[in-house]
């Protein structure tokens, strides 16, 4: 992918002065470098069903692994990839490394587990996005109905309309949708009837607000409602605390995701969590 003179514009006038868009142009270098050279991970959050407290699937998070930087956190690079053609190669890179690690999970532990990736809405641009990701399915050998994809309602859409119909591509070859980050930013009640999603995950700001906010928790509880009566699923993301959890499961949330249970890992990491797991189902 290559900085366009319409990208470079982009970054020069919306966002930065001069010092910073210098700055930024060197990033997007080493964006581009670090997809080469492999630096670009994925990490895994455990989805726990609230009835079972068993692992029931993950949410793939990309990480750059900077030599010198440490672990680098999508919210500083995605923006720049979503400014740049660059969220294309990651974006393709998450699906499949997400994909790859489905498969070998659920052989290794025999587990019926999930897998959700993060959709940029730039992502809904490429028109052969729906041919990638069968693509990936059939390399992988995973069955479509395991893996999911978290979108939001954006203002970053080119057209709603072609939004929604690349949503029915992507359901009709047999995925799964979620609404994310449900109840901030654009979400609305109009995109909740349009969107064939079969699960919503209600943003952290309002389980970071149960106990602290009523006018929140009048929020939380009307929208796990009304999740449950269009049929969702519900998940609850930033589960941090016991009370939060008791609140969540006394009012019929499906499934947690937060440092309460586990903090997104890396894959070996994962794979001596679910071998733990193994162990303990035999001894009981
Ligand atoms: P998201 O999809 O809403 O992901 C949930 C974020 O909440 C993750 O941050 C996760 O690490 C964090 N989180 C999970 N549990 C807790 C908790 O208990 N407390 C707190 N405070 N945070 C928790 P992360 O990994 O930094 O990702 C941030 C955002 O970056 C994601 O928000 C998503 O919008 C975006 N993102 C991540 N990976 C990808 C990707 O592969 N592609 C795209 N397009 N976007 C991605
Ligand atoms: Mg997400
Ligand atoms: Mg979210
Ligand atoms: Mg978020």
């Amino acid at each position: 992918a290559k900085l366009n003179g319409k990208n470079r514009f982009t970054i020069y006038n919306n966002t930065l002065d001069g010092d910073q868009a210098k700055q930024s142009e060197e990033m997007v270098r080493n964006l581009q470098a670090a997809i080469e050279l492999d630096q670009i991970e994925v990490y895994y959050q455990p989805k726990i069903n609230a009835s079972t407290e068993d692992i029931m699937g993950f949410e793939a998070l990309v990480r750059w692994e900077h030599p010198e930087l440490g672990i680098i956190s999508p919210g500083l690079f995605i923006p720049l990839a979503e400014q740049t053609d660059l969220i294309y190669p990651i974006g393709l890179l998450v699906i499949e490394k997400a994909a790859e690690c489905l498969k070998k999970w659920q052989k290794q532990y025999k587990i019926p587990l999930t897998m959700s990736v993060n959709l940029s809405p730039i992502q809904l641009n490429d028109k052969d996005l729906t041919s990638k990701i069968s693509h990936i399915i059939d390399k992988t050998g995973i069955h479509p109905k395991h893996l999911d994809f978290e979108i939001t309602e954006s203002e970053k859409f080119k057209s709603v309309k072609d939004a929604l119909l690349m949503f029915k591509k992507i359901v009709n070859l047999g995925c799964t949708l979620s609404i994310d980050d449900f109840g901030t930013g654009h979400s609305t009640l109009d995109y909740l009837r349009k969107i064939p999603a079969k699960t919503l995950k209600i943003d952290q700001v309002f389980v970071k607000n149960i106990g602290l906010s009523p006018d929140d928790e009048a929020i939380l509880d009307a929208t796990i409602d009304m999740a449950k009566r269009v049929g969702h699923f519900i998940v609850a993301e930033g589960v941090e605390t016991e009370e939060q959890r008791q609140y969540l499961t006394n009012k019929g949330c499906d499934y947690f995701q937060g440092y309460l249970f586990c903090r997104p890992l890396p894959k070996k990491e994962i794979e001596r969590i679910l071998l733990q797991r193994e162990e303990i189902l035999k001894n009981n």
